[in-house]
């Protein structure tokens, strides 16, 4: 007899939406997560994320955040509090450049409605970004946002649990064995025999399962406290934004958000790992405080990026993220194994798409063409 027909491996971001997807639909699933779900030890922590649907990671990402998007819209009514606000997000940078050339290629393919802004109607609309260069345009996104992480990954696992899904939390996998028809997850306690296993293991991916062309990266986020003048600083005059340097340095972050939380009355900025600056680490053991290389970059940015709010940092704190060698997420079946489902590779833009990977890892599972085509993370496509 089996505990279960699928385990879920990992309840993060992604593992928490399959799980809630999963359960909802009726299939018996056991979900297992190493700490709580919500915790700020992984890839989700740190009070929000960008959500955008103009995806200038892949055009193929569009359709995925549209579905994604209405599914948070579904996780928001089903869990009874705000989950995402769709407070409008704006992409800066030079126009022949990675983020301006990839989000206006993204947006005509899929014709989203995007407004381009040149620098002078940027910097009168939103007089934070005044010292934008004249050659820099602003592509602003009504309907992108933020998401809030930790409630939103609690809300899916508490659903699920109501759907009937069974959750061990504080409970580490140790070991994953293939064998003849399903699986069998070891954790400390007890091995838990399953049909299938999904391993939505986040930054730890890689000590779960051989082979896979993944690498852990280490990622501070930042947080400052406007010396003077809070209220320029609000969400609605800083929306959530990226921008992209001359120099391919692309800084990101929004205002003060308008629901009260651990950051409190703070700007959010952080750099993109544009050029793969940041240290590849082992997720076991890392050092998560704060180093003067961490953010002697950022601080030398803060001037032209954002001037006024700050010198020194408020908060900082250090999260992580999974890299694969083309930025593309890894969701499929590798070598096509029946047993087994990978939904990992996150590349630093894989909130926004969580309800979305957790709807199609159910169809995978579930033996179901996912809705979006999302051949280009086939887990085996480097070979
Ligand atoms: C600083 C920063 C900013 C970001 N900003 C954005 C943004 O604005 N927009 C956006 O879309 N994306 C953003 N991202 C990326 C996004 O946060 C990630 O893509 C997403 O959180 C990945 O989710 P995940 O489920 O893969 O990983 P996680 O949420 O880390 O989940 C993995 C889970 O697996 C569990 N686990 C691991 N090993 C085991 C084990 N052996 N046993 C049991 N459980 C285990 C972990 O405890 C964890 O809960 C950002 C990332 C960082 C680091």
């Amino acid at each position: 007899m089996d505990d279960a027909d699928i385990a879920v491996v990992g309840l993060g971001a992604w593992g928490s939406c399959a799980l809630w997807t999963l359960a909802r639909r009726g299939v018996r699933v056991v979900g297992i997560e190493r700490f709580d779900p919500g915790h700020s030890m992984g890839s989700s922590g740190g009070t929000s994320r960008m959500f955008r649907t103009a995806c200038l990671e892949h055009p193929g990402l569009v359709p995925l955040a549209r579905r994604s998007l209405e599914l948070w819209h579904e996780l928001q009514a089903a869990a009874g509090e705000p989950l995402i606000d769709a407070s409008g997000g704006l992409l800066i940078g030079p126009p022949d450049r990675h983020i301006i050339a990839g989000t206006l290629a993204a947006s005509r393919q899929h014709d989203l409605p995007v407004q381009v802004w040149d620098a002078g109607e940027l910097r009168n609309r939103m007089p934070v970004h005044a010292g934008l260069p004249d050659h820099h345009i602003g592509l602003w996104e009504q309907g992108a946002g933020l998401i809030r992480p930790e409630r939103s990954i609690a809300a899916a696992v508490r659903l699920a649990e109501a759907a009937g899904a069974r959750v061990h939390t504080g409970t580490k996998v140790t070991g994953i064995e293939l064998v003849s028809g399903g699986a069998v997850v070891s954790t400390p306690v007890r091995d838990l025999r399953v049909r299938q296993v999904v391993v939505a293991a986040g930054g730890w991916l890689g000590s779960l399962v051989d082979g896979l062309p993944v690498e852990t990266v280490r990622m501070p986020m930042t947080w400052f406290a406007p010396p003077a003048d809070p209220e320029r600083f609000a969400l609605e005059r800083l929306p959530v934004f990226m921008r992209e340097m001359d120099d391919g340095v692309c800084v990101w972050g929004h205002g003060i958000l308008p629901w009260s939380g651990p950051h409190d009355g703070l700007v959010k900025l952080g750099l993109e790992d544009s050029d793969g600056r940041f240290p590849v680490i082992d997720p076991e053991r890392f050092d998560r405080s704060v180093s003067p290389a961490d953010w002697d970059l950022l601080v030398d940015r803060l001037g032209t990026a954002v001037p006024g709010v700050g010198a020194l940092p408020a908060s900082v704190s250090v999260c992580m993220y999974t890299r694969t060698p083309d930025n593309q997420f890894l969701l499929g079946r590798p070598r096509r194994d029946p047993r087994l489902v990978i939904a990992g590779g996150c590349n630093n833009h894989g909130f926004k798409h969580a309800t979305g990977v957790g709807e199609a890892v159910a169809d995978l599972v579930m033996g179901r063409s996912p809705a979006c085509d999302l051949g280009f993370c086939d887990p085996d496509r480097f070979g």
